[in-house]
């Protein structure tokens, strides 16, 4: 089977991480075309995933163009789309990751006459696009896609709601391998050292830095928790979120916290870092597709809160396997962050818990498969 991915971007999202882990079983037979250079290409060439970057000139959509802005950035698309169309006859399926993927895609797709996969990351929603993107996705998805795969129930829930179809839409989540999440005890307490966390109970929040991610969330619950509990924001502002990034720090010296958050950019030793922490938070604000971090630190055998709403329902059971608080709510966020601390046994138990389960139900192998199963039926 050979596949043709598209991705619009050149830096490494949950999507693009994703995209990684589904295009290495077709390495020897696949093409990953990006519309942007960047660290994403460089790490498909280290997973030896042919790629190579289709356009340099950044297309100028964004979640929340209008559609005139859309319809101005079509001149950019034209040569973009009559390079995919080309290069798509030598493949069975177009595999579009992204939104902008899906517009080219589906283009594409149309004139090579080859069927299109659209892998839907996103929630549909108007908390996250404006209602021009919604319609395009939904309207393209619908008339030129064979599959769409949805990353979580929520993403379908949206998509459907939006007038997808779904008849064509499954639910595949995200896979992992357990392996590359166990670390070595002696490299842990080694970067403990190095970041100066001994003796701090130490929560980790790894996420791109952007609003509704809501590291401000968890910056304010920190400020209700006792002076040993610091936090570690792991995560750089990857779409051009600048002014959030200095808000951040403003608020951080405003709550005199500068001792116990410490912000560490965008990091490729994930798993380690998560094997550093006591506690992991999720903060987003508004609902989350899927909620990659939230299963690594299930994997990485670490307690882990996350905001009650989208794809996390879907991976946490409040108290089971993680905790839930309600998304923009510092105190309920303080609160679960000083029962962990207080009561280290529970909390390591369903710390256990969601390492067993998760190893189970995101397995990389077995999602593959599911995804296998469903490509050979189109
Ligand atoms: N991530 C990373 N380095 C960082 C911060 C995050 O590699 O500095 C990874 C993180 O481990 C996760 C992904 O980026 O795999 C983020 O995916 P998620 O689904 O949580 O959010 P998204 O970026 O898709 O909104």
């Amino acid at each position: 089977m050979k596949i043709f991915f598209l991705d619009q971007s050149g830096k490494p999202g949950g999507a693009e991480l994703c995209l990684i882990d589904i295009a290495k079983p077709h390495k020897d037979h696949c093409l990953v075309g990006l519309f942007a250079d960047g660290s994403f290409k460089n790490l498909l060439e280290q997973n030896h995933i042919p790629v190579e970057v289709l356009t340099t000139q950044a297309i100028q959509v964004r979640k929340e163009s209008s559609l005139a802005q859309g319809l101005g950035s079509l001149g950019q698309l034209v040569p973009l789309i009559a390079k995919v169309v080309q290069k798509a006859r030598e493949f069975d399926f177009i595999y579009a990751n992204t939104q902008k993927a899906l517009v080219v895609g589906a283009l594409a797709s149309f004139f090579s006459r080859r069927p299109l996969v659209y892998h839907l990351h996103d929630i549909l929603s108007p908390e996250h696009f404006s209602s021009t993107n919604r319609r395009i996705a939904v309207t393209l998805a619908n008339r030129f896609a064979s599959l769409v795969i949805a990353n979580s129930q929520a993403s379908q829930a949206a998509f459907v709601a939006e007038g997808g179809r779904p008849d064509i839409t499954k639910v595949v989540y995200n896979g992992f391998d357990p392996k590359h999440y166990q670390s070595h005890e002696s490299d842990v307490s080694q970067m403990r050292k190095q970041l100066g966390l001994d003796g701090r109970f130490v929560i980790g929040h790894f996420s791109r830095l952007a609003p509704w991610k809501g590291q401000h969330i968890l910056i304010e619950a920190l400020a209700q928790c006792p002076q040993e509990v610091t936090a570690i924001l792991v995560g750089d502002a990857l779409f051009g979120e600048q002014e959030y990034v200095q808000r951040l720090h403003q608020q951080v010296a405003d709550l005199k916290l500068e001792e116990r958050v410490k912000f560490l950019g965008f990091r490729s030793d994930i798993p380690l870092l998560m094997a550093a922490c006591d506690l992991v938070a999720h903060t987003s604000t508004a609902p989350e597709p899927f909620g990659r971090v939230i299963v690594e630190a299930m994997l990485c055998g670490k307690p882990v809160v996350a905001a009650k709403a989208g794809g996390a329902i879907e991976l946490v059971e409040h108290g089971v396997n993680g905790f839930l608080v309600t998304p923009g709510k510092p105190d309920e966020l303080a609160q679960v962050i000083r029962t962990c601390l207080q009561e280290p046994q529970k909390t390591t138990t369903i710390a256990h818990n969601a390492q067993t389960t998760a190893s189970q139900r995101f397995d990389v192998t077995a999602i593959n498969q599911q995804i296998a199963v469903l490509l050979n039926t189109l």
